[in-house]
């Protein structure tokens, strides 16, 4: 068995962001530490933290009066904060800086009455953030047929913004379709999707001529982890999405297979090791190469309330 190594993979600079404010609020602020969500979507990060008494949850009301909060890097809504404050919580904010970009620009849209259409996927925590910003009207779609479905008041006056760890080539579709309908459409950017979701996916695409099996480690709840395999399965390649090696069924793989590996923005790269250990041993797996793209360099500040 061959392995081919995807680079970039694994954590982002908005994941390793979120995962330093938690650990920083836990020196800082002690626990029970309360934190909107999932800090980021990875069964393993977040079983970890739990451990060592993080409370993760939907839910405001649950949360004591005066406890510390962090927003997970999706973001939260509006009426977020305000249940927040209403409760004199402490905010530690550690939305990804890309999704709070997202955040600003709709808001602009909103304060101008402009309409907006969001390109994401209904439910998703980013959307519900993103969403939560606005007061005026807006409508979010996933697929050309909600383009095609899509009623807007005045198509003269209509924006766009979307989620950042979406499908470039999805996305690019709707965009088109969309311009279509709505020549006037107005957008900052042709999306809002990130340079990590871009990368990882855009080094997938180079792989997928080259491999019989493709491996992301993430989580199912991960958009960006879940646009990954996609791409494998689009390209008729065998794709597992799997949050560590013990979920990887075996009899899938046989010793003449090429497997790429992966990871979304959310996985740990010690996760990536114990898939290629476990190919190693079972089917001594070497390491051909490793798919090497655009080299990542983006580093976030963290908020000024856990800088020590
Ligand atoms: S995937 Fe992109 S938007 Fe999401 S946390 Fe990472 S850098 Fe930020």
């Amino acid at each position: 068995m061959k392995i081919i190594l995807a680079s970039p993979r694994g954590f982002c600079a908005g994941v390793r962001r979120a995962i330093e404010i938690v650990e920083r609020a836990i020196q800082k602020f002690g626990t029970p530490l309360y934190v909107k969500h999932e800090i980021v979507h990875n069964k393993y990060v977040v079983e970890d933290f739990k451990q060592r008494g993080v409370i993760f949850t939907d839910d405001i009301s649950v949360i004591p009066d005066g406890a510390t909060i962090v927003f997970s890097a999706h973001g939260v809504s509006d009426s977020i904060i305000e249940q927040s404050k209403n409760k004199n919580l402490q905010i530690i904010d550690a939305t990804c800086p890309l999704v709070t970009k997202v955040h600003r620009e709709v808001k602009e849209y909103d304060e101008k009455g402009i309409e907006i259409i969001l390109i994401g996927h209904k439910g998703h925590p980013e959307m519900d953030g993103t969403s939560g910003k606005i007061k005026g009207k807006y409508t979010i779609v996933e697929t050309l047929d909600d383009v095609e479905n899509l009623n807007i008041q005045n198509p003269a006056n209509v924006a766009l913004a979307t989620q950042t760890t979406l499908s470039i080539d999805d996305t690019k579709a709707i965009v088109d379709a969309l311009l279509l309908r709505f020549p006037d459409i107005v957008k900052h950017y042709k999306s809002d999707i990130c340079y990590a979701t871009q990368n990882r996916q855009n080094i997938v695409k180079d792989m997928v001529h080259e491999i019989t099996k493709l491996i992301v480690v993430g989580s199912k709840e991960s958009s960006n982890s879940n646009r990954l395999r996609d791409i494998g399965t689009e390209n008729n390649i065998p794709s597992f999405l799997v949050d560590r090696a013990s979920n990887l069924d075996l009899s899938f793989f046989n010793k003449d297979d090429t497997v790429g590996i992966t990871a979304g923005a959310s996985a740990p790269e010690n996760l990536v090791w114990e898939i290629i250990d476990l190919l190693r041993e079972h089917f001594n797996a070497i390491i051909e190469n490793a798919k090497t793209g655009f080299e990542e360099d983006v580093v976030f500040h963290l908020p000024k309330i856990v800088r020590m």
